[in-house]
């Protein structure tokens, strides 16, 4: 094995997947080193996480908090420094010293930084899925043009990239997957917390009920675009991106037991697919530790007591959120960034109980069809429809999510 040591920044350190990462690399302290932490809530967490890694810095978003986080710190006798703002992500980001980046920021907020580390060429984590959907193109030409290493953390992404062929999962764009004799991606989905609840009762839907995710504990939004199934919606595009997949290359397979990360069908009849315990630190150790393989933390997965796997096909009627992420990727143009955006303001909104659940849906196909044909030529054009998405949004529930505000 070999032991390069590997001097990682970790954006969204804070989070669920921030945790899980750190936990990973607290294993192996002398194969990575940590150059930066980044956290935007959360300040006691990252204080810890400070003390114990050692990084050269650590980033927050607001001024204050910067300070009172350097005084801890200097009085703890931690030589990490504090920077704030978000010019500091992407230096952290992009950093010469740095070689790895775990891409762990929810939302559109992570792109900036995240497409930073793919411009100097870094090995990318990506978690931050929404990177890929609100600037797929733009993200992918970076890490072509600097030779950056992509190595998905999405668990259904990363199992497909393990179960892909070499060639084609290090250099997707090098050939189509027709020509790796590649037929069809099949992306499993658990189905959420509301797979079975009936419809008529989805109004009634509270935020602790959503972010109750079955298999995986997770941040909050990520929770609620599960229930929601915009989850993966995103992921779809997520794919279609990372292993440049055609639209119609990418099926979703409802499988309530998440032990079947994901699926790759071959021209000659082979499914391969990548199993194991639903634990987050799997792909995150795949990915810091590519090619190799090193223990995860993760409990072996015991086929008896999971006992059997069900198959099903996802409800587009129940669950619209889906349909709506493929009809924004078959209408191109910024149509993917609307989505995004108008479905943060309305997960957002759900959280703090303006919005009611089905009301998520609603909001996102009403700024779709007002916004869904702004074009997407660079980045400048990506974050206007980000803004425009996003104000058109804030003012349908000021027009109508008061109107229907649950319980
Ligand atoms: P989380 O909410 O637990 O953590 C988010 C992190 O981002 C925190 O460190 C937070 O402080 C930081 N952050 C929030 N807003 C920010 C802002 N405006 N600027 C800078 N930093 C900000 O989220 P999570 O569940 O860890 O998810 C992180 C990303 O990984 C998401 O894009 C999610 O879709 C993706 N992902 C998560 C999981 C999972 O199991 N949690 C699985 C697959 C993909
Ligand atoms: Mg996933």
């Amino acid at each position: 094995m070999s032991t390069a040591i590997r001097t990682l920044t970790v954006l969204g350190a804070t989070g669920s997947i921030g945790t899980s990462t750190l936990d990973v690399v607290a294993r192996y302290p002398g194969r990575y080193r940590v150059y930066a932490l980044t956290g935007a809530s959360q300040l006691d967490r990252l204080y810890e996480q400070a003390l114990a890694f050692s990084p050269r810095y650590v980033v927050v978003l607001v001024e204050q908090a910067a300070e009172r986080l350097a005084k801890r710190l200097r009085a703890a006798g931690s030589d990490t420094e504090v920077l704030c703002g978000e010019a500091a992500l992407e230096q952290v980001a992009s950093a010469a010293e740095v070689d790895t980046v775990m891409a762990a920021i929810v939302g559109a907020a992570g792109m900036r930084p995240t497409l930073a580390a793919a411009r100097a060429g870094k090995r990318v984590l990506l978690a931050n899925k929404e990177t890929l959907v609100l600037a797929g193109r733009l993200f992918m030409d970076a890490i072509n043009a600097s030779g950056a290493e992509l190595l998905p953390i999405d668990s259904e992404h990363n199992a497909i990239f393990q179960v892909l062929p070499r060639a084609h999962r290090e250099h997707p764009y090098a050939a189509s997957l027709g020509e790796a004799g590649v037929t069809r991606i099949l992306l499993t989905a658990s189905g959420g917390p509301f797979r079975s609840r009936p419809q008529e009762s989805f109004a009634a839907i509270t935020p602790e009920e959503a972010i109750k995710h079955p298999n995986w504990s997770m941040g909050r939004k990520i929770s609620v675009d599960s229930a929601s199934l915009m989850n993966k919606g995103l992921e779809v595009i997520e794919a279609r991106w990372l292993f440049n997949a055609l639209p119609h290359e990418i099926s979703v397979v409802v499988h309530p037991q998440s032990i079947v990360h994901s699926m790759v069908e071959y021209a000659d009849g082979s499914v391969l697919a990548q199993l194991g315990t639903p634990d987050m630190r799997t792909p995150i150790a795949y990915g810091l530790a590519y090619p190799e393989r090193v223990v995860s933390g993760v409990k072996a997965l015991d086929l008896f007591s999971v006992g059997r796997l069900d198959f099903e096909a996802p409800d587009l009627a129940r669950f619209p959120c889906l349909r709506l992420a493929f009809e924004a990727l078959a209408s191109g143009g910024a149509a993917t960034a609307v989505l995004n955006a108008a479905n943060e303001v309305a997960v957002a909104a759900f959280l703090e109980r303006q919005l009611s659940f089905p009301r998520i849906a609603a909001l996102i196909e009403a700024v779709l069809a007002q916004h869904g044909g702004l074009p997407a030529d660079d980045l400048d054009a990506l974050m206007a429809a980000d803004r425009v998405a996003r104000d058109a949004a804030h003012a349908w529930i000021a027009r109508s999510g008061a109107l229907i505000a649950p319980c």
